[in-house]
């Protein structure tokens, strides 16, 4: 995840979520790409450090665990740039100029130039991120399956170059996280860039504020037209947060005009409520005393440094570029 600060909720029903879950079933490695953060925001770097921080308090608030799994920061492992260099070497440009998001965001994405030689070689980065500890799966939305095809194509470029002696790496498999898109406030897709969000760090008056003003069902204007909560963006909030019991008093309550919007939008905020808080009170340690988590990304990066120097052992080994004497002796 890039170092871009709090977090909201739909990084967490998107992808933080998946990954505590995850953390029982596969052995983690949990990125902050402060490198990545670079690519869109190079020529400001002075919340960088305090982004990867604030992103690192929503993890282990979230439930990321450091005896279960790697968490670390990208810009402490060379090996990462290292990678990237001899990816870029044999990635051909077509590759990389096809991939979806470098078009996209260079039209969404305003006042800032993207026409950088880091901006077009972030999903080789990106490779060089999953293929450093030889993954065997990505966790992914939809928008970033396209990467890890990517990535697939790289590693068996470099096997079919370099893997005379059997695969350096191993085909990363996309682990498509559950679509669920969570709509924020104003309907539209809950993104920090539209100011929509309700962040995982808001106190419970601020989530029932917002979500006062959360836009309902446009068809029902007064409080005696009758609605329907499957095209209500806080219908869509009910069917993640909310228990069965609450889902039926909605669907009965709404499409019967029997509830007004407003009570239905405070039953979301309990939910959220409910889910927020064990978050913050296990955040609030770490806020008090953020050498804890410090020493966590401290440590996360050794593990990650040792894995990561293994597999460029690897590497120079199978490119035929490894240090010392090798002849006979
Ligand atoms: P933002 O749009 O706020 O900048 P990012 O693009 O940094 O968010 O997303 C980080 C992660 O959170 C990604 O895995 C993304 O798929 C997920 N995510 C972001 N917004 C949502 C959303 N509204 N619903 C579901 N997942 C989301």
């Amino acid at each position: 995840m890039r170092s871009t600060g709090k977090l909201h909720l739909g990084n967490y029903v998107g992808a933080l979520q998946n990954w505590v879950r995850m953390q029982d079933e596969y052995e983690c490695f949990f990125m902050v790409a402060d490198w990545h953060a670079l690519t869109t925001d190079y020529a400001d770097t002075s919340r960088i450090k305090e982004n990867s921080l604030e992103v690192t308090l929503d993890w282990l608030a979230a439930g990321l665990d450091p005896e279960k799994s790697v968490i670390f920061i990208q810009s402490h492992v060379p090996a990462h740039a290292e990678l990237h260099l001899l990816l870029s070497m044999i990635t051909p440009l077509g590759w990389v100029e096809r991939v979806p998001s470098y078009k996209e965001q260079q039209e969404n994405i305003k006042g800032k130039d993207l026409t950088t030689y880091g901006f077009l070689g972030y999903p080789v980065l990106m490779s060089s991120d999953i293929m450093v500890y030889k993954a065997n799966a990505v966790p992914v939305g939809e928008d970033q399956v396209a990467h890890v095809e990517l990535t697939r194509e790289i590693v068996r470029r470099f096997n079919g170059f370099y893997g005379k002696s059997g695969d350096v790496f191993p085909e990363p498999a996309a682990l498509l996280t559950p679509a669920a898109k969570l709509p924020g406030t104003d309907g539209r897709k809950m993104s920090k860039s539209y100011g929509n969000t309700v962040m995982l760090t808001d106190p419970e008056p601020v989530v029932r504020q917002k979500l006062k003003t959360m836009v309902t069902d446009p068809a029902r204007v007064r409080r005696s037209d009758p609605g329907n909560p499957d095209v209500c963006p806080v219908g869509d909030l009910h069917k993640i947060f909310s228990d069965k019991a609450t889902m039926a008093k909605v669907n009965e309550g709404c499409r019967s005009a029997g509830i007004g919007c407003i009570e239905c939008k405070g039953w979301v905020a309990d939910a959220l409520v409910k889910l927020l808080n064990p978050m913050q009170e296990r955040r609030k340690k770490f806020e008090e005393n953020p050498r804890l988590a410090w020493d966590i990304l401290e440590a996360g990066t050794e593990r990650a440094r040792k894995a990561a120097g293994e597999t460029m052992d690897d590497v120079r080994a199978a490119m035929g570029m490894s240090l010392g004497y090798e002849g006979p002796k």
